[in-house]
């Protein structure tokens, strides 16, 4: 069976655009280009993954489009949309429970008191936390704070989201299942998602596009377009091949660049 994404539910929304970025920390001798004129243009509702090597300012991107670094060259545009993101660690407050994390989310965001309780339970269920809501943080397995940590952004209304190494420090189980609760996730929804990786298979498992990144100053060096079915798994015969074919070319950049 394969899954298609329904129609878009809400009003129409443009490309995520990002326009010959540049980004520098620090400056003179010490200077590190992070970003040097990065362009990429990013569709509505699109699932893209972003691969590169530690270093090659994948975080510094994420960070640039969430608003929280300044630009120092070039523009982005997010057309309007609501920003929600991810980290490697979960970022849970730990002194709340799991529903109150996700319910301040929502305070935050005004929505009313009466209406947040049904919400927080239908996110609850939504990332398979059921039953979970009422236990703190560090009760949970790494996966189950991840889930939290993704319903906790859904919880803002975001329509970007923003996912830096989400899954990096999970087992490989773990992460299998959360790969499909992102896929199914994100076929239900408006959602357009720019996932950070530097694990190719799991890039090639989740986007409709893979961006490889190089590496000082970073770069766009190659895309490639995932068009295999949905739902995928990261052991299928079409994800290992177009992950040796991005992975011969990753080697190629490295060699390239002497190291
Ligand atoms: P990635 O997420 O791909 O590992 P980053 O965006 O974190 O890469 O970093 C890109 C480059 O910028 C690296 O060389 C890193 O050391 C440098 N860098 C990142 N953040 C800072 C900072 N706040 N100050 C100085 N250098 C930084
Ligand atoms: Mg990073």
């Amino acid at each position: 069976m394969t899954l298609t994404r329904p129609p878009r539910l809400g009003a129409l929304v443009g490309p995520v655009k990002i326009d010959d970025v540049s980004k520098t920390y620090g400056d003179g001798r010490s200077a590190i280009i992070a970003l040097d004129h990065l362009s990429l243009e990013i569709a509505d509702r699109e699932f893209v993954c972003l691969l590169g090597a530690s270093g090659c300012g994948k975080s510094t991107l994420l960070n640039l489009l969430a608003g929280i670094y300044r630009i120092d060259h070039g523009a982005v545009d997010t057309g309007g949309r609501r920003i929600g993101m991810v980290f490697q660690e979960p970022a849970l407050f730990p002194w709340l429970t799991v529903g109150d994390n996700i319910d301040l989310a929502m305070r935050l965001r005004g929505v009313p008191s009466r209406v947040r309780p049904s919400e927080v339970a239908e996110l609850l269920r939504l990332v398979h936390l059921e039953g979970f809501g009422q236990r703190r943080p560090h009760e949970l397995s790494g996966g189950m704070q991840q889930r939290a940590a993704l319903a906790r952004a859904l919880a803002q209304h975001a329509d970007l989201l923003l996912m830096d190494e989400p899954f990096g420090a999970l087992d490989a189980m773990t992460r299998d299942r959360l790969h499909d609760e992102l896929e199914r996730i994100w076929l239900g929804s408006d959602l357009t998602i720019v996932f950070v990786t530097h694990n190719v298979r799991e890039a090639v498992r989740l986007g409709d596009r893979v961006v490889l990144l190089s590496s000082r100053p970073g770069r766009v060096v190659a895309e490639f377009s995932a068009d295999i079915a949905r739902p995928r798994r990261i052991d299928s015969e079409p994800v290992a091949r177009l992950a040796a074919e991005i992975t011969d070319r990753l080697r190629e950049e490295v060699r390239r660049h002497g190291r």
